[in-house]
């Protein structure tokens, strides 16, 4: 297939904003994919700061890190990704390359344990700060469960009203899917 499926173009953007060395974020870790995928775009070299608020989803990204033998690549962090900016490193202070969020629940957990919209738009406006020049943020937005429609329409109207002097702002969607399929919003940088 020539159409990436959702999470594979949300990794194939985040490809092209990652170099090796580089410090980045996972602002919702749950089992620890993404983290995987970032620790191995950034390498020995780089960072990745990975959050998750259940301890359950922390233990889980740090075992797969240990299993991949990149462990010592993250930071896996107990906390809310709108407490971000407290946990970096004074030398990537505003030279994050990416971030990516996956919003929803954590599949084959606690289903009632979702993102929120206020929190991720916080999350979304301090990370927008530490990024660098040319940076990226990627939301993978699952929105067919309750509440997830009303985060959707949250995010949505914040990324819209970004500057569009200072931010590109994309959406990527299936769009003869019935149903809620998952879409991703990017928003790059460019001051
Ligand atoms: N990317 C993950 C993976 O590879 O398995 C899946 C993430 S899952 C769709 C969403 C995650 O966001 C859940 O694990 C949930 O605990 C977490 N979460 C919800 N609110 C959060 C917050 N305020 N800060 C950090 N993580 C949060």
């Amino acid at each position: 297939m020539i159409l990436n499926k959702i999470l594979e173009q949300a990794h194939a953007l985040m490809k092209k904003a990652v170099h090796e060395g580089g410090a980045v974020i996972d602002g919702t870790c749950g089992n620890g994919h993404d983290t995987l995928f970032l620790s191995n775009l950034v390498g020995n070299d780089g960072h990745v700061y990975a959050f998750d608020i259940q301890e359950q989803a922390v233990e889980n990204t740090r075992a797969r890190l240990k299993e991949h033998e990149v462990l010592e690549r993250a930071t896996v962090i107990h906390d809310s990704h709108t407490h971000i900016e407290k946990h970096l490193q004074e030398e990537h202070k505003g030279m994050i390359q990416a971030a990516i969020y996956n919003l929803g629940y954590l599949p084959g957990s606690d289903k009632s344990i979702i993102t929120k919209p206020n929190d991720t738009i916080t999350s979304i406006q301090n990370v927008l700060k530490s990024l660098k020049k040319g940076g990226l943020v990627v939301l993978v937005v699952y929105h067919g469960h309750p509440g997830g429609k009303e985060e959707k329409e949250a995010v949505l109207r914040y990324v819209s009203s970004l500057d569009h002097k200072n931010y590109e702002v994309l959406n990527y969607s299936f769009i003869n899917k019935d149903r809620t399929p998952p879409f991703i919003i990017a928003i790059e940088k460019n001051v």
